[in-house]
């Protein structure tokens, strides 16, 4: 294979953005020199001031495929997600049908992407009531980790687990050094929100208080310290919880934690009543919580921004009648870009995991698009 370089002004490194010339060799990697450097043996591409940067790594992506493909499959996730530059996905076990469960279920997921990949693409597994003895098949099988949600998922098939569920699976995962996704939110059942204004966004957002987040966030630190299992706390919402999180990675656990840009970019007072296109869950907060979730990525407590990226139908998004009550709101469908510059963060960990414990099996339990 001819050497190539590839040649910029703007070259995203781990030390910030600077003009370079990326040589490779053999297709990997092989030297960063300056940006001037003499290249003759190799065939140069010079982008100009076009950046290059890392294929981006979103560990948080639905893709529905096979089940509810319409309201998105691989094959327009996989090509959207390499026109953003992304080039590895990692799936949740919903909302396709059948979740991924058990490996009877994955396999049936995997036979889906067939000809349909143009990215990489990983699964999470689902740990719901009653499939513990599926973990450690699962496992086998490769998946990169489980997802749990301790409130309702959104989807009947996907029940959330309890406790008790997780403590039988969570000795599995730490002996084989897996993460424990968590949506965490425990809810209590209270109704008196549905009798107020349907379309209006402050009465949802009082409906999912942060206290939900909060407690389960604790009981997941607290579940994390006893199992020692790496636990991965999925879309963090409520900056209650920074400190609790900030002081449990002090003492070395083996946690980390995502946010999602829809809740760094958009505030709660901007949402107008109606607007259902931005009911997600946990809900998007107001602005003083989110410059906490801004100051704790900055401050590395909130380890890398992932999409959830969740299609749906507009009719499922109630996009006519604007009533946030009935309108599927588990997942944001906006996305946009943080507009913060983060350049006290290395860019690698504003919106990709590291080499850290979301992201430790190796690339064979990823499936690569055919050539
Ligand atoms: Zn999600």
């Amino acid at each position: 294979m001819p050497n190539l370089a590839l040649r910029s002004q703007r070259v995203v490194t781990p030390e910030g953005v600077r003009a370079a010339t990326i040589l490779i060799e053999n297709g990997r990697i092989a030297a960063l020199l300056p940006h001037n450097a003499d290249v003759a043996d190799a065939t140069l591409v010079d982008v100009g001031n076009r950046a290059i940067l890392p294929g981006v790594i979103d560990p948080h992506v639905h893709i529905n495929e096979p089940g509810r493909t319409n309201w998105e499959g691989f094959d327009t996730a996989t090509r959207a997600a390499l026109a953003g530059g992304l080039t590895t996905l990692v799936d949740m076990p919903l909302n396709s049908a059948p979740v991924t469960t058990s490996v009877a279920n994955l396999e049936i997921k995997r036979a889906a992407t067939i000809g349909q990949l143009h990215t990489n693409v990983g699964f999470w597994g689902g740990v719901v009531p009653g499939n513990a003895d599926e973990i450690e098949p699962l496992i086998a099988a490769g998946v990169l980790g489980f997802k749990a949600f301790l409130t309702h998922s959104g989807i009947d098939d996907f029940p959330n687990a309890t406790e008790d569920d997780l403590r039988r699976v969570m000795p599995i995962l730490a002996r084989h050094k897996l993460p424990l996704l968590v949506h965490c939110e425990l809810s209590v059942e209270d109704d008196a929100w549905k009798q107020n204004d349907h379309r209006s966004y402050p009465n949802y957002l009082s409906s999912r208080p942060k206290e939900w987040e909060d407690e389960a966030v604790a009981m997941m630190i607290r579940l994390c310290e006893e199992f020692r299992c790496p636990v991965h706390i999925v879309h963090l919402s409520s900056a209650n919880s920074i400190a609790p999180i900030a002081a449990a990675k002090a003492r070395g656990l083996p946690l980390t934690v995502e946010t999602g840009q829809h809740y760094l970019y958009f505030n709660a007072e901007d949402i107008a009543d109606g607007q259902t296109q931005f009911k997600c869950a946990p809900p998007i907060r107001e602005k003083a919580n989110n410059d906490q979730l801004w100051a704790a990525l900055q401050a590395g407590i909130i380890d890398f921004v992932a999409t959830d990226h969740s299609p749906a139908p507009p009719d499922l998004k109630q996009a006519r009648k604007r009533r946030f009550y009935h309108g599927l709101g588990r997942h944001c469908l906006a996305a946009a870009g943080p507009t913060r510059a983060l350049d006290s963060c290395p860019p690698a960990r504003r919106h990709a995991p590291g080499p850290g414990p979301l992201a430790q099996r190796k690339s064979s339990s990823t499936h690569r698009p055919e050539p």
